[in-house]
């Protein structure tokens, strides 16, 4: 599980940041991409990167600022071209179907692959077999949302000691063992799989959120994030202007993710306004309160450790 920052500046590109847009690869987990939002020029980042389009399962829209969703159509659009074949379901605020099946349906776009578009609202979206994944409202210019991520607990791993003790020999056998509850050996007797695994793998929580004033009582659903990504569109002193722009501080954000108890918090959405040593500055500003800040940049990964 990583992040991958593809843009990582407010409102309008600059030659240091391109526009939102993130992914979460789940290679490992389940062989797909997750995007989070997707800005002008989404396309062309990815193009500098091993990110494959045809990869990608989900497209999670935070809102529908021009600087969120104006590299949707295209990418939406390329990745049928690049043999894109599985489907994609993309989720967002009311307005999205509208914007996608228009902006195809004008451009003579056809997909060869499923599109389903999924407005939200707060609450659960899906739940499988690996994740269950929520929308939180947030508090923008327009209807804006979080995206939190809770993965399950996996079983831990077979304890090869306990099955030699047992009498068991390696082979296929074992990953049977793992597979089923109960697994009769050749020889009639019963291997019960508790008995033999160590402890459960605990699940990742990550969460997303999108442009927001500051909102402290998001700490309850942000709780023990394994990670937050929040926007800081401003210096910490610039708490008038944030409220009145409907957007956070890097301090606000530093406090809700220390509040939250958040394992890690990143940094995105950073205003053209703060570049080289005044984003010194922000870090500095945001790790008095929160010491474990990072200020993603264009191009930035990060991999989500278990704990
Ligand atoms: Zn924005
Ligand atoms: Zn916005």
């Amino acid at each position: 599980m990583e992040l991958f920052f593809l843009g990582t500046g407010s409102g309008v590109p600059s030659k240091e940041r391109n526009v939102s847009s993130l992914v979460l690869r789940l290679l490992e987990e389940r062989g797909t991409t997750w995007v989070f939002d997707c800005g002008e020029g989404t396309q062309q980042q990815i193009l500098n990167t091993n990110i494959r389009p045809r990869r990608i399962e989900v497209i999670f829209i935070t809102h529908l600022h021009g600087d969120h969703i104006y590299g949707l159509p295209g990418l939406l659009s390329s990745r049928s071209f690049q043999g894109g074949e599985t489907p994609v379901t993309v989720y967002g605020p009311r307005g999205l179907k509208d914007y996608i099946d228009i902006s195809l349906e004008l451009s003579g776009t056809h997909l060869r692959y499923p599109l389903y578009i999924e407005e939200v609202e707060e609450g659960e979206l899906f739940e499988d077999e690996q994740f269950i994944v929520e929308a939180v409202k947030l508090e923008h210019g327009l209807e804006s949302y979080g995206y939190i991520l809770k993965e399950k607990d996996q079983l831990g791993e077979l304890q090869p000691d306990k099955l030699k003790a047992l009498g068991v020999k390696p082979g296929p056998i074992y990953q049977r063992i793992k597979n089923q509850p109960r697994t009769v050996l050749e020889d009639g007797r019963v291997i019960h799989r508790n008995e033999v695994i160590g402890p459960p793998k605990k699940g990742r929580k990550v969460a997303i959120l999108g442009d927001t004033r500051y909102l402290q009582h998001l700490a309850e659903v942000l709780k023990d994030s394994d990670v937050l990504v929040h926007e800081a569109t401003f210096a910490g002193d610039e708490e008038k202007m944030a409220y009145d722009y409907f957007h956070s501080t890097v301090k606000q954000a530093a406090t809700l993710a220390e509040k939250a108890n958040v394992g890690e918090l990143i940094l995105n959405h950073v205003s053209s306004r703060y570049q080289g040593d005044s984003v010194e500055e922000l870090l500095d500003e945001a790790q008095t309160i929160f010491p474990n800040t990072t200020i993603a940049y264009d191009f930035y990964q990060h991999p989500i450790k278990r704990t």
